[in-house]
């Protein structure tokens, strides 16, 4: 038997047993007479006591024991004299009879401490070694809890955990596939699942009633910050329900793990549409642990000689409470911050509500304090408030707004990570126009159903960008965390939607047959959604990172440092394959 205990579990009631103990040598302190060594294992630290007068030989084999050898010791627990209280086993201590190095260990690249020297680069490329440190690890133990009190919840409710194939037939809509190879059919590919959609409403047809399954997904896109090309869903499909009942289940879902692990209490989620929330917030994903709705402005403050106010389709603003003291300074960051490519506003207009009631405005030229006056009552705002305007086409300027809105939240300490604002985003429209290929593209994906009072519009190309979707989004402090829809049941009206995003009937039938199909056997009514279950895990570890919630993450590039992918293939391989590839520079 390797050891009775476990680093993390000897307590005072344990004194006078004896123990074998085994672990990595977390750090040593040579007291002359003494040396002390902290032995950790996942579950904690112990400390290791070697007493030069008792024991020469072994004291001297102690401190030879570098950082990270993993060692076995076997002595008696007893009761330390200077105790530590920041450790639960900080009451006793090993008095060490013997030691057994078990595997050394060169001494890591970067500290294996809560806090590491270690940059990103480096602590990726030893991940192995960055998993040891106490925060990676809890990240991963959060991560377990979550996904066992979501299946316990789900099996509860009936819902069966299926799983569905990982190779899987290519199909144009959505993101970018990840391709296989198919040594067997050559010139042929699988596609890794970008999600199991098809499969989840072909088990729906199967009769299966309810579905989920926490499932890893994989998207070959441009990799922004914190996306990873493969991530895990928490897929869920159920049949002969309405959008109630699905959001009704999947909130309750939620606000069990909230109660479970933050033993937060929410009051039932609130909704708002898709239109609302660009209109007040500039986002289909709206952060509101803070107010600052949007207020427009154009009738107000038009038609005073400010063209770029009058030429402009919105002038919408946000305001500030308390910040009319900001200074020349700030609000030169603040415009600054708006101009910055990513934001890509023209400008920014300030006007300070001084605390003794006065207004003060970077265009105060073509402004009374009258029309000011105005301004700040649209606002709603108090003397001592700073109002901030943009100008410009309207869904834009409301996208820059918004991300100003973030901005003044940040700064002004509103988007506390331990404060929870939940909601759901309804009414998505059902179809999005792409200027680039000029055609329309399903917002969501093309198995999702029109609203049934919109159908109608279908018929009416001028009309598609109005047709509202029953489609939904849970966001939590404005992070997207789960999304779905009521589906199409029906293959008239599935081939429609197909018609609608442009495929003929010969290209639907090639890419999408299985599903229309199966659908004429028999479908019934069915909806669902999918989380993102990393986000999820970072969301509850409040943490902005997925990657700190995932063992082995890809890098920014996604490439994996640690074990060199994706890396070129032996000429045989390829040749099986019968794939003709010209070396590219990275496979020179
Ligand atoms: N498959 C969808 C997605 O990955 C979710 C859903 O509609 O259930 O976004």
């Amino acid at each position: 038997m390797y050891r009775t205990n476990t680093c993390g579990e000897l307590r005072i009631a344990h004194v006078g047993q004896e123990v074998t103990l085994c672990g990595w040598v977390q750090r040593s302190r040579d007291l002359g007479g003494m040396t002390f060594i902290d032995l950790r294992d996942r579950y904690g630290i112990t400390q290791l006591a070697f007493n030069m007068d008792t024991n020469a030989a072994l004291c001297e084999q102690a401190r030879r024991l570098g950082r990270e050898y993993v060692v076995q010791a076997v002595g008696r627990v007893i009761e330390r004299s200077s105790k530590n209280a920041k450790l639960p086993t900080g009451d006793v201590e090993i008095e060490v009879s013997s030691l057994k190095v078990l595997s050394a260990a060169q001494t890591p690249p970067f500290t294996i401490e809560d806090i590491s020297d270690g940059g990103d680069d480096l602590r990726m490329k030893y991940r192995y070694l960055d998993l040891r440190r106490n925060p990676v690890r809890r990240n991963l133990e959060l991560r377990h809890h979550m996904a066992q009190l979501i299946r316990n919840y789900l099996s509860r409710l009936d819902f069966l955990e299926i799983e569905t194939p990982f190779l899987i037939k290519s199909t144009p809509e959505g993101a970018r596939d990840f391709v296989v190879p198919s040594r067997m059919n050559p010139g042929e590919f699988y596609a890794l699942p970008q999600s199991p959609q098809q499969y989840k409403q072909l088990l729906m047809v199967a009769g299966m009633d309810k579905y989920f399954q926490i499932v890893r997904c994989f998207r070959d896109e441009d990799l922004r910050a914190d996306r990873q090309p493969e991530f895990t869903q928490v897929d869920c499909e159920m049949s002969f329900v309405e959008q109630e009942d699905v959001l009704d289940t999947f909130e309750g879902l939620i606000k069990h793990l909230f109660e479970e692990l933050k033993q937060v209490k929410f009051e039932p989620f609130m909704r708002m549409s898709w239109h609302d929330a660009m209109r007040f917030y500039g986002s289909d994903k709206p952060d509101l642990r803070f107010g600052m709705q949007f207020v427009e402005l154009n009738d107000v403050v038009k038609g005073h000689g400010f063209s770029l106010f009058d030429a402009a389709e919105l002038v919408v603003g946000i305001c500030a409470e308390g910040c009319a003291e900001y200074t020349r300074k700030q609000l030169d960051e603040l415009t600054e911050f708006v101009k910055r490519p990513q934001v890509g506003a023209g400008g920014m207009v300030y006007i300070k509500y001084n605390a003794d009631g006065s207004f003060k405005s970077s265009v105060d030229k073509f402004y009374s304090a009258e029309v000011l006056q105005q301004v700040a009552a649209r606002f709603g705002a108090k003397p001592g408030d700073l109002m901030l305007l943009l100008a410009g086409p309207a869904m834009k300027t409301r996208k820059q707004l918004c991300e100003l809105r973030l901005e003044m939240g940040r700064r002004l300490g509103l988007r506390r990570p331990d404060c929870f604002a939940s909601l759901w985003v309804v009414d998505f429209p059902l179809l999005e126009w792409d200027e680039e290929t000029q055609r329309y593209y399903a917002m969501h994906h093309p198995f999702t159903a029109p609203k049934p009072e919109d159908e109608a519009l279908l018929d009416d190309p001028a009309r598609w960008g109005d047709i509202r979707a029953n489609a939904y989004d849970m966001v939590i402090n404005g992070v997207e965390v789960g999304g779905g829809s009521v589906r199409i049941h029906e293959s008239g009206l599935q081939n429609r939607m197909f018609h609608t995003l442009g495929f003929t009937d010969e290209q639907a039938a090639a890419q999408f047959g299985f599903l229309m199909n199966a659908f004429s056997y028999g479908a019934p009514p069915h909806a669902g959604l999918a989380f993102g279950f990393d986000r999820l895990c970072s969301l509850f570890g409040g943490a902005d990172s997925i990657r700190d919630f995932i063992a082995f993450p890809k890098n920014n590039s996604g490439r994996d440092v640690m074990s060199g992918s994706p890396s070129p293939i032996a000429q045989e391989q390829l040749d099986e394959l019968q794939l003709d590839v010209r070396p590219t520079a990275a496979g020179k």
